[in-house]
């Protein structure tokens, strides 16, 4: 069975049938005008010819002269005309073909009985399959009739003619419509059905599928506009899809959460930063802004829908995590049609976190220098206002320069840690390849004499100490062992300390372990921070700034490093400082 698309190739032959059929139509009629006019015109010469042969034989039929009348006749033996004088009672009495005599009555014939009478004609004419017969009887004086007959054949062929004409040129234009659906078929049709094949896996996104141009032909140029069509499909095709991928990645490391959300609430898009705050469900289709279970986002996005200028607004955020502080800013969006509305959120939390510990800090340097302050103050007072002896002078002296020298150490800390903050904000490091073994020995010899005085034994592990380089600032490991060294000296009353190194997994473990008063547990996860003490009056009385332990928290990290403390009370502490190797 011919397949739907085949029908395609019988356009050009139906188009060749109709043609054919419309000239078959134009052929009949001219046919059928020429058959009558032809018809037509035969009439009019028999009639005119019996009128003048009626004439001519007048006389000789007025006189009786039949013989004559065949002489007359003769003329036109072997001639398509035909005349034969019928006398009244049907007989034959010439003829101009035949033998009158020969010819039987001819008073049943159709044109003889049908004769009007003196100027009146009939004429009939019969046509069969292959003969023509065309008479005219004309009534002439006393019943004889005149007819005169026009062989049909000369009509008769003509119209076969006409009629063969027609049926070759049906034959002809049958031919040629075969002929040219063959040929179409033949030819056309494998470049047309591979064509048609590659459209159709392109149209399917198969767009790297290969489109076969033949070298010649009606469908070449249709072909090679279809290959340049599916090239600049795949080329627009890769750049959108370039575009989005980059759109994508974009959108994705934005570290600020995104949500596009539509008139319904529904989430249409949201990034990596956003499914981070809000769950992986929020990039899930259909999730609503409802469901973020924060009703000052869910208020903001729909004043948002509402206000074409809506400012920005700080939006408390709590999932039952850490709270948090968000600033949405609304950006309405024509998405298909729709408003829609980005939202994005910086998130503040960091920013007040700073700004309270900022606060926080004044408040507590302010409390840290308040008292030396106030004993500095009284202590010039009672100089100033009481007479003392050389015994109270020298007692105010010692005061005055005990506090002075605790401001100066307070000032020291806070330059410190705000020179090693600003080293790490900046990234310049500039350090140096040192032997940690000579850097911890130099800090055992510094607080030699502090342990000297407190009667507490320094020791090494192992002893000596093995070579370990690593890159660093000396200063500051050198510093930051003197306050691990001095603090427990100072706090844990243990009658040893020891200062440990060692290499474990790709880092220096630089150690101060003591055997001393140790630390409970509550305060372990605040020791790193500033100013935090856990016996606050005897910190101060044993000359600390609160400082020393954020120091070393902050010396870590400049080096890429950590530290942490593991202390059992009534057992003692260790505080490990860990530094990545080189
Ligand atoms: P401070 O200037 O008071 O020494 P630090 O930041 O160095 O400040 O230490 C914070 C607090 O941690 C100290 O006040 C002290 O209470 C406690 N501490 C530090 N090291 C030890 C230790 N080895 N044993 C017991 N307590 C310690």
């Amino acid at each position: 069975m011919m397949k739907h698309r085949d029908l395609i190739f019988l356009a050009v032959p139906l188009s060749v049938l109709v043609l054919v059929a419309v000239a078959i139509g134009l052929l009949v009629h001219q046919f059928r005008a020429f058959e009558r006019a032809y018809v037509q015109d035969a009439r009019e010469t028999l009639v005119q010819d019996t009128r003048f042969v009626a004439q001519v034989i007048s006389p000789d039929l007025a006189a009786g002269r039949l013989p004559a009348i065949q002489e007359t006749f003769a003329f036109f033996r072997g001639k398509p005309l035909r005349f034969t004088l019928v006398a009244p009672d049907g007989k034959v009495a010439a003829d101009s073909d035949a033998d009158a005599g020969a010819l039987s009555n001819h008073a049943d014939r159709p044109e003889i009985r049908d004769v009007a009478s003196d100027d009146d004609f009939v004429t009939r004419y019969s046509v069969t399959m292959n003969a023509w017969l065309l008479y005219h009887a004309m009534s002439l004086e006393d019943g004889w009739v005149l007819r005169a007959s026009l062989p049909a054949e000369a009509v008769g062929a003509a119209i076969s003619q006409a009629r063969l004409a027609v049926l070759l040129a049906l034959c002809a234009g049958l031919a040629l419509a075969l002929a040219l659906a063959l040929y179409l078929f033949l030819r056309v049709r494998p470049h047309f059905n591979a064509l048609q094949a590659s459209a159709v896996a392109v149209a399917r996104g198969r767009l790297d599928t290969p489109i076969g141009v033949p070298a010649d032909g009606p469908l070449r140029e249709l072909a090679k506009a279809v290959a340049v069509m599916a090239r600049q499909l795949r080329n627009r095709i890769d750049e959108l899809r370039r575009e989005r991928d980059d759109f994508d990645t974009l959108f994705n490391t934005l570290r600020e959460p995104l949500l596009l959300v539509a008139p319904n609430g529904d989430i249409l898009r949201s990034n990596r930063a956003a499914a981070k705050l809000f769950g992986e469900a929020v990039a899930r289709p259909g999730f609503r802004i409802e469901r973020t279970a924060c009703p000052d986002l869910i208020a903001y996005v729909r004043a948002a829908f509402d206000e074409p200028t809506l400012h920005g607004r700080e939006i408390p955020f709590d999932d039952g995590g850490t709270p948090r502080a968000l600033l949405a800013h609304a950006v309405r969006m024509e998405r298909e049609g729709a408003l829609c509305v980005l939202i994005l959120l910086t998130d503040l939390t960091d920013l007040r976190r700073l700004e309270s510990f900022r606060s926080d800090f004044v408040a507590n340097v302010s409390h840290e220098i308040k008292t030396p302050l106030a004993a500095i103050l009284s202590t010039v007072e009672t100089l100033t206002d009481i007479p003392l002896d050389d015994a109270g002078r020298r007692r105010c002296l010692d005061i005055l320069a005990r506090q002075a020298r605790r401001l100066n150490d307070l000032v020291q800390d806070i330059l410190s840690l705000a020179a090693i903050e600003r080293r790490q904000t900046s990234g310049a490091r500039d350090f140096h390849d040192l032997r940690l073994d000579s850097l911890a020995a130099d800090a055992l010899a510094l607080v030699q004499d502090d342990a000297e005085r407190a009667g507490v034994r320094l020791l090494a592990d192992p002893d000596p100490l093995p070579p370990v380089t690593v890159r660093g600032d000396a200063h500051l490991l050198e510093q930051t062992l003197v306050n691990l060294l001095s603090n427990a000296l100072r706090h844990s009353g243990s009658p040893t300390v020891t200062l440990g190194l060692k290499v474990e997994d790709g880092a220096a473990l630089l150690s101060v372990a003591d055997h001393g008063c140790g630390i409970a547990a509550e305060h372990l996860p605040r020791l790193f921070e500033r100013f935090y003490r856990v016996h606050a009056d005897r910190s101060r009385e044993n000359g600390g700034t609160g400082l020393g332990l954020a120091i070393v928290k902050h010396v870590a990290l400049l080096h890429h490093g950590s530290v942490d403390v593991r202390s059992t009370p009534g057992q003692g502490s260790v505080f490990t400082l860990r530094l990545p190797l080189p």
